[in-house]
């Protein structure tokens, strides 16, 4: 079957461009990731339209020169935006430096050395094949987020265009005259265009699938943190605090629930606004996060109603760690939020085997019930003793 450069090279150019006008248009509203991945694309696209532009002015000319040097910067440059997409959806934020350098050093020289065809075509090659090198070998590395099969995907399209663009700057440098131009139809640099066109299907399939895994997590944080105070919520935390009940009776440890509901919390919204509201819910997310020991589970039961999991803990532990988040927040609302804030709270403790979440949580409520009965700002333990009248006592 005939194969000719020019046509695959002419294929590759439209696909590249259906792929730049196609990516926003399916993909919609998308994070940044996702952003520069289009872009990238779209700056690969416009270089290769660049590349065969330059194919029909003059040869060696001004005009071919620029737009020969434009092309390398669109199509390196393309690259490493899409290497930092890679980088973002992989978890890490140090963003392709070593690809975004190698993108400017090989313009740079692409249009410094463009009169001679041998340099050129070795430096631009070259330096693409040790790009893509770099970003596959990234792609390799154990990401920081659990991500799917996509990276193996384009580690695979990256190997193989590395392979040919490597082959092909080899060539032009150094046996110049089996690949005398751009189009020679040297086995090589049909098998270079013809893997230019595979790994774009590779490389779009992989844009898609990567951005799809996203849009997963993104999904699953949704259904598991509460958004304004990011500890877990009411559902996440039933699931996860179920599962450590189970636990506690496999190993026969105590457990404690601890559930808590912000006195006058309508007077903090109605007095300072919804903002300062808020701004006092994550306030004491945070502060029941750092109270809690590691293990322990902090959800937001509902409005300004917290539940927290306290692993392995008798009366005195619950009783300790309530005294812990009363005495930091008479320390430090007032700094912090402007305004004093206290809670009322209703503990359980694991009582039997066959104790459920549900019952815990039952209890603990009419305890808490009863803490803002005898006038708030109080904890009462699962006898229903007010915790520190207990300790002042
Ligand atoms: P009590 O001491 O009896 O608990 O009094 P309270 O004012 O705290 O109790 P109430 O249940 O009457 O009010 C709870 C308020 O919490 C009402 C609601 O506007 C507010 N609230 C619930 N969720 C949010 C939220 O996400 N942000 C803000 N700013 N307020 C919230
Ligand atoms: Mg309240
Ligand atoms: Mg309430």
């Amino acid at each position: 079957m005939p194969t000719d450069v020019a046509s695959l090279l002419f294929a590759l150019t439209v696909s590249m461009l259906t792929m730049a006008v196609a990516l926003p248009s399916v993909m919609g509203r998308v994070n940044m990731a996702a952003r520069r991945a289009q872009l990238g694309i779209f700056l690969q696209a416009a270089g290769w339209v660049l590349l065969l532009i330059s194919g029909l002015v003059e040869a060696g000319s001004w005009t071919d020169r620029t737009l020969s040097t434009l092309s390398m910067a669109g199509i390196a440059g393309g690259l490493a935006l899409n290497a930092t997409a890679f980088d973002l959806w992989c978890g890490r934020t140090a963003l392709a430096r070593a690809p975004t350098i190698i993108a400017v050093v090989l313009t740079l020289g692409y249009g410094i050395g463009f009169s001679s065809y041998a340099f050129r075509v070795g430096w631009a090659n070259g330096l693409l094949a040790l790009q893509m090198a770099m970003v596959a070998a990234t792609l390799w590395r154990e990401p920081l987020l659990p991500v799917g099969r996509w990276r193996w995907l384009l580690v695979v399209a990256l190997m193989a265009q590395m392979v040919v663009t490597a082959w092909r700057g080899v060539l032009g440098a150094f046996f110049t005259d089996q690949f005398p131009a751009f189009l020679t139809p040297h086995p090589v640099n049909i098998a270079f265009a013809l893997v230019a066109n595979a790994t774009a299907v590779l490389s779009l399939t992989g844009i898609l699938l990567a951005h799809r895994d996203e849009a997963a997590r993104a999904l699953d944080r949704l259904a598991t943190y509460d958004d304004l105070t990011g500890v877990l919520n009411r559902r996440a935390w039933l699931v996860q605090s179920n599962i450590e009940l189970e636990n506690s009776v496999r190993y026969d440890t105590p457990l404690a629930v601890l559930m808590l509901d912000i006195d006058y919390f309508k007077r903090v919204n109605d007095s300072r606004g919804h903002e300062a509201g808020d701004r006092a819910l994550k306030f004491l997310a945070r502060a029941l996060q750092a109270a809690v020991r590691s293990g322990d589970i902090v959800g937001r039961y509902g409005g300004e109603e917290f539940c927290v999991l306290l692993k392995q803990a008798d009366h005195a532990a619950a009783k300790a760690f309530d005294q812990r988040m009363r005495a930091y927040l008479a320390e430090a609302t007032l700094r912090e939020l402007g305004h004093e804030m206290t809670y009322s709270a209703g503990i359980a403790i694991r009582t039997s085997a066959d104790d459920t979440l549900e019952a815990m949580l039952r209890r603990a409520d009419v305890m808490l019930y009863s803490a803002k009965a005898q006038g708030r700002s109080r904890t009462l333990d699962a006898q229903g003793k007010p915790l520190l009248q207990e300790e002042t006592a």
